[in-house]
C-alpha cells in the first residue's frame, strides 16, 4: 500500500459552465498529481446550488456541508442561476455562506498577466502586472448578507461591518503575503484600499492598517481610497505589489482585475481562513455560455493550482508545490505563441481545445525541474 499523504478534496462542480470546467479540471489534477507523485488527491463530489434547490428546495445540503468540513479543501467551480433564487429575489449562493462558515477572511484574487494573450490594455508595461488583491471575506457590506431590511416598501438597510480582530487578522495575512512575494523580488508593499475619508468605518480600517503596519517594518504600507484605485488599476496596474480592502469593494475591484487579465476565465481565486479554504475562479456560472463548450477552464485550472499550493504549504509537502507550478506553467506555456485565444477573447478556443492545449504542455514540462514560469 502507498504510503504517501493522501489529501480529500470536496467538489462542488454547481451551476452553469461550472460541471463542464470541473470534469477537465480533476483531470489535470489526476494527471498532475501522478506525475509528480508525492502525494495523492481523492476528490468527493457534491450536490449544491441553484439546480440542487429547484430539485429539493435545499441549496446546500447538510450532508454536503459536512464533507467539506471533513475535506482537506474545498474546489468549487461556480454556483447560482439568475431564474432561481430565494423568495427575497436573492440568488443562490452556498458560496458565500461557505465563507461564513469556515470563517473564510481572506479572499485572494491574484492579477498575473499571462504571455501571450492580446491584453485589453495597450501600455507594454501590462505585461509586467503582477499584484495580488486581499479582499476581506466574511464582513464588510456582506455582513448583511442574508439580514437586509426592506421598510415599508420606502426604505432599505445592509449594514456594513469592520471589527478590530478580523482586520487585524487580515491585515497580518496581507503583510506576510507581501514578505513571500518579496523574497521572489515583489517590490514588497500593501496598499490599503478604502474610503477612510467619508466613513467611519474605513477610517478604523485604515487606523487598524497603520497599527499593523508597525509589526511589518521591511513592508511599505502604503494606502488609496477606492475611486482612486479603480483609475490607477487602468492607468498603471503594474504599480501595485500586494492589495487589501473590504469585502464589497473587493468584489468589485477583482472583476476589473480579471478584466485586466483579459476575462473572467483567466481570473482564479481563494478564500482563506485558519483552517479551512475554498478555491474557485472568479467567475460565476455564466448561464449565457452553459452547454456550449465556451467555457473557459483556465481560472478553474489555476484555482486548482492555488489549492496544491496551500495544501503544499499547510502540509509541509513540496511535490504539491511542485504539481502547482507545473499546472500555472502548463497553462503558460499553452498561450504564450498566442494561437491559443478564448472565446472570451474574441477568439475560437472552448473548454476542449484549452484543456486539450494544457494537457499537452504539462506533459512535456519536466516533472522535476524548475518551471520557470511558475505560480508568483
Ligand atoms: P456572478 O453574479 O456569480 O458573478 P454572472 O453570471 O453575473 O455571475 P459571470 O458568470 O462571472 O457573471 O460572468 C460574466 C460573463 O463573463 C458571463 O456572462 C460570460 O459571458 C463570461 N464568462 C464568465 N466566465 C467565463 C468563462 N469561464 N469562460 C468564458 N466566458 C466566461
Amino acid at each position: 500500500m502507498s504510503s504517501e499523504p493522501q489529501f480529500d478534496i470536496a467538489v462542488l462542480a454547481g451551476d452553469g459552465i461550472g460541471p463542464e470546467i470541473t470534469v477537465p479540471c480533476l483531470a489535470l489534477l489526476d494527471t498532475v498529481s501522478a506525475k509528480v507523485g508525492g502525494f495523492a488527491l481523492r476528490f468527493k463530489d457534491l450536490p449544491a446550488g441553484a439546480a440542487v434547490y429547484r430539485d429539493t428546495g435545499t441549496a446546500f445540503p447538510d450532508s454536503s456541508r459536512t464533507a467539506c468540513r471533513n475535506a482537506d479543501a474545498i474546489l468549487l467551480a461556480a454556483m447560482g442561476l439568475p431564474d432561481i433564487r430565494y423568495s427575497d429575489g436573492t440568488e443562490i449562493s452556498p458560496q458565500i455562506e461557505l465563507r461564513f462558515m469556515f470563517d473564510l477572511y481572506a479572499g485572494i484574487r491574484p492579477v498575473r498577466l499571462i504571455p501571450g494573450l492580446a491584453l485589453p490594455l495597450a501600455d507594454s508595461r501590462a505585461h509586467s502586472v503582477d499584484f495580488v488583491l486581499i479582499r476581506e471575506s466574511t464582513e464588510g457590506l456582506f455582513a448583511s448578507h442574508g439580514k437586509g431590511e426592506v421598510q415599508d416598501d420606502t426604505v432599505a438597510r445592509d449594514t456594513l461591518v469592520i471589527t478590530r480582530d478580523n482586520s487585524e487578522r487580515l491585515f497580518d495575512f496581507a503583510f506576510r503575503l507581501a514578505e513571500r512575494r518579496k523574497k521572489r523580488g515583489h517590490p514588497g508593499r500593501v496598499t490599503c484600499v478604502d474610503k477612510a475619508n467619508v466613513f467611519a468605518s474605513f477610517a478604523f480600517f485604515r487606523k487598524i492598517f497603520d497599527e499593523r503596519a508597525t509589526a511589518f517594518r521591511d513592508i511599505d504600507a502604503d494606502y488609496s481610497y477606492v475611486d482612486a484605485m479603480a483609475l490607477n488599476m487602468v492607468r498603471q496596474p503594474w504599480a501595485y505589489d500586494v492589495l487589501v480592502t473590504e469585502n464589497m469593494f473587493g468584489d468589485i475591484l477583482s472583476d476589473l482585475g480579471a478584466a485586466l487579465m483579459g476575462g473572467m476565465g483567466m481570473a482564479p481565486s481563494a478564500d482563506i481562513g485558519d483552517e479551512h479554504a475554498v478555491f474557485q475562479p472568479c467567475h460565476g456560472s455564466a448561464p449565457d455560455i452553459a452547454g456550449q463548450g465556451k467555457a473557459n477552464p483556465t481560472a478553474m485550472f489555476l484555482s486548482a493550482a492555488m489549492m496544491l499550493d496551500w495544501l503544499g504549504d499547510k502540509h509541509g509537502n513540496k511535490h504539491c508545490g511542485r504539481a502547482a507550478d507545473l499546472i500555472v506553467g502548463a497553462v503558460d506555456n499553452s498561450f504564450r505563441d498566442g494561437n491559443l485565444v478564448p472565446f472570451e477573447l474574441g477568439g475560437t478556443a472552448g473548454t476542449k481545445a484549452i484543456t486539450d492545449a494544457v494537457m499537452t504542455s504539462l506533459d512535456v514540462l519536466p516533472a522535476r525541474q524548475p518551471v520557470t514560469s511558475a505560480a508568483s
